[in-house]
Order: C-alpha cells, then sequence, then structure tokens
C-alpha cells in the first residue's frame, strides 16, 4: 500500500539532496571541527558553509546564526536567556495557542515565580493585539509568540508584535518552527531579536535545530560546555545534520515559490472539496493569514482518533490536533483557545503538505474521506442528519 504523507507539520521527509549532502560526515569527513588539525578544520569550513545557506535564508548574517539539537531546546534556551539577561524581570507574555516547547516551559516558570501572560486568539485563531499591547509592562523580560500555529497554520502579525515590544525596550522572539521554509522571513528590518527553527520540519533530520540571536542582542547560553558556536552552546557539533540543514535551506528558498503556489493549490482544492461534499464540516483558522501547506478540519460528531486510523487502513497519515497531544482524547488546546464547540474540535484533522505530495494523492484523500466520516456517522449515537445545525 502507498503512504499518502499528509503530516509535514509533524516531521517532513529528508531530501534526498540533504541525505547526499551529510553522507559524507559519517565514515569519510567524520573529523571534530574543533580539532587543530586539518582534516577536522575542513569539517569546520563546512559547518560555516552551513550557516550562511541559513543565514541567507532567513536574511540574516552567519553570525546571529546558532545550531541547536531541535526547536524546543531553541526555544528554552531563548526564554531562559531573557531571564537571565534581563535581570529584576519576571514577566513572560505569550500566547494560548504555542507549542508545548513554551508553553509547558512556561507552566514551569511560573512555579519558579515567574508571571506568565497568555494572549488570546478569536475564533479564527488571530492574536487579540489590544490585549497584547495592554499586556506589556516594565516587568516583561521577554515576548514570544509562534510565527505560524503549527494545528491551524494561522499567521501571527509577528513584524509588528516585534515592533510593539521594541517600543517598550522588550525583548521579542518568535518560535517560527513552522514558517520556515513556507513562507519568505527576512529579518534584515526586523525588530525581533529572536527566532527559533527546526530542521525536520523543513525536510532536514532530525536533531538539529537553530537559534537566530540578533547581533548585539544580550544572551546567555542554556547549555554550557565548550567553546562551541562562539561559547553559544556547547557540545560537540552534529556536523552531518547540521551540514544537511544548510542544504535543506538552500532547497527551502528554492521552492519558496512552489510552496506558495503548487502547494497551496492542492491544499485548497483538498480543503474546498472536502467541505463541499461533508455536511457539518469546516475549516478551523483564518482563511487568508494561513500557511500555504497546513488545513484543519472539523467533522461534526465523530471522533478524531476514529477518523485517523480509518484513514490509516488506507495508507493517509495526518493528525488530530498536534503530534505531541495525540494519544490525549482531550481537544487540541488551540481549538479550544479559537472557542471551537466541543463536538467540532473533537473531530478535527489537520492535513499538511509538502513539495513531494501530488495531485493524484489528494484525489485519493477527497475520494476517500467522505465515506470514512459517513460510516463513523453511521454509528455515532449523536449524529442526527435531520438536525444539521452547526455549520
Ligand atoms: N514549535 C512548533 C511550532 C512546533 O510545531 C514544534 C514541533 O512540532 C516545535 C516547536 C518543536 O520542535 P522540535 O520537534 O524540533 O523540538
Amino acid at each position: 500500500m502507498k503512504t499518502i504523507y499528509l503530516d509535514n507539520n509533524a516531521t517532513t521527509q529528508v531530501a534526498p539532496e540533504v541525505l547526499e549532502a551529510m553522507m559524507p560526515y559519517y565514515c569519510d569527513l567524520y573529523g571534530n571541527p574543533s580539532s587543530a588539525h586539518k582534516f577536522g578544520g575542513q569539517v569546520a569550513g563546512r559547518i560555516q558553509a552551513a550557516r550562511q545557506s541559513v543565514a541567507s535564508l532567513l536574511g540574516a548574517m552567519p553570525e546571529e546564526i546558532i545550531f541547536t539539537s531541535c526547536g524546543s531546546e531553541s526555544d528554552n534556551t531563548a526564554i531562559l536567556s531573557a531571564l537571565n539577561t534581563e535581570r529584576g524581570k519576571g514577566h513572560i507574555v505569550t500566547s494560548r495557542v504555542e507549542h508545548p516547547a513554551i508553553r509547558s516551559l512556561c507552566n514551569h516558570l511560573t512555579r519558579k515565580g515567574v508571571r506568565i501572560t497568555e494572549i488570546q486568539v478569536d475564533r479564527e485563531g488571530n492574536l487579540d493585539m489590544d490585549q497584547y499591547k495592554e499586556s506589556l509592562t516594565s516587568d516583561t523580560a521577554i515576548v514570544s509568540f509562534m510565527w505560524a500555529n503549527n494545528e491551524t497554520g494561522v499567521i501571527f502579525p509577528i513584524e509588528e508584535a516585534a515592533a510593539m515590544a521594541k517600543e517598550k525596550g522588550i525583548l521579542f522572539h518568535t518560535d517560527a518552527v513552522q514558517a520556515v521554509g513556507k513562507i519568505p522571513i527576512n529579518l534584515k528590518a526586523q525588530q525581533i531579536d529572536m527566532l527559533s527553527l527546526s530542521g525536520h520540519k523543513l525536510h532536514a533530520p532530525k536533531g538539529v535545530g537553530v537559534l537566530y540571536v540578533k547581533k548585539g542582542t544580550k544572551f546567555s547560553p542554556f547549555l554550557i560546555g565548550g567553546h562551541q558556536e562562539n561559547g553559544r552552546r556547547g557540545g560537540t557539533e552534529n556536523t552531518a545534520s547540521i551540514v544537511g540543514l544548510g542544504k535543506a535551506a538552500e532547497l527551502a528558498a528554492r521552492h519558496m515559490d512552489e510552496e506558495n503556489s503548487r502547494v497551496k493549490g492542492l491544499r485548497d482544492k483538498l480543503e474546498k472539496e472536502i467541505i463541499k461534499v461533508i455536511p457539518n464540516s469546516r475549516v478551523n483558522g483564518n482563511p487568508v493569514k494561513r500557511l500555504p501547506n497546513t488545513t484543519n478540519i472539523s467533522f461534526e460528531f465523530v471522533e478524531g482518533e476514529a477518523i485517523l486510523l480509518m484513514m490509516d487502513e488506507f495508507g493517509i497519515c495526518a493528525s488530530s490536533g498536534s503530534a505531541c497531544t495525540s494519544g490525549s482524547l482531550q481537544p487540541s488546546h488551540v481549538l479550544r483557545a479559537m472557542g471551537v464547540p466541543f463536538t467540532m474540535s473533537h473531530g478535527s484533522i489537520r492535513f499538511s503538505l509538502s513539495i513531494y505530495n501530488n495531485e493524484e494523492e489528494i484525489d485519493f484523500v477527497i475520494e476517500k474521506v467522505p465515506s470514512i466520516i459517513e460510516k463513523l456517522r453511521a454509528i455515532s449515537p449523536f449524529w442526527k442528519p435531520a438536525a444539521q445545525s452547526c455549520q
């Protein structure tokens, strides 16, 4: 059975070009980039080239790029750094729909006396900018908003939010794990102090990420060890994966147009056809300010996990809620924050596409999903076709 992989916000296929670029760094060029000999030195040169590629994708400078192990590490580093450098400040502003890499850390920090303000979102998942403006105080150490939501794809007005923080002299971090490679980002003219990204969301391997730190921003390392990454992140570099991430960054820059046109076209066709054919279904999130690859669709009176299992029988991979929360039967915190009714949020599925998807796959999904929903509704005690009301 062919796998139809529509779960690219959970993780992506390593691009063949990325794997090819990485291979020499396991058995041939395996030197330690910190070694004094030429054998290691040549690896250090390749890490610098990868740093340049990532910087180019972000419109940043190479010295602003710190390689980490993942998006979660980058997120944790940014927040904890701010609490260290902004001495005496004990307040963080974030949103109600952040990934657990930020949310769980903030929860943990409340137990240490840090005050957290979570900004609300509206029914479309848009940030409440008035509440945000009012939340900024002289005690605020850092603001952290995701650039794009992993469950709905909704894009926050990050440039505007960063400018508002800067006006008050407050550090601004963005978790851009889902945005990088899917929408153009140019940090040069922006007031963003720190940005997180993760390799495995853009066709690089798992286990590598980046924290961008704007030149001149005060910074305190999270992993303390050797002098790697200019003393900003200890630990021998994951050389093969860093080289792979550099290649993935080059490919992402090249594929940005395709992501925004062909992939978006496939996503639009998928959601339009599904919504047209299946009663009591709806798309969650701002229909316009959204990542081109993501759609989050709710099917009323069905259980998301059951839909996933039945799609799995046909080789269709998607997700209900984020991958990190699946396994729990609680509706997603993102959809709850948006006020999506319980009967809808329980049956929500996230389809997230990539440049490796094609029209034939989308047509197959459009053909299979309606009969899956019909079968599940036939055995649902709550589904009464005569009372279809909640569009
Ligand atoms: N932030 C967002 C928005 C994410 O979607 C994810 C992963 O799903 C992360 C952070 C965590 O990234 P990583 O898996 O590299 O730790």
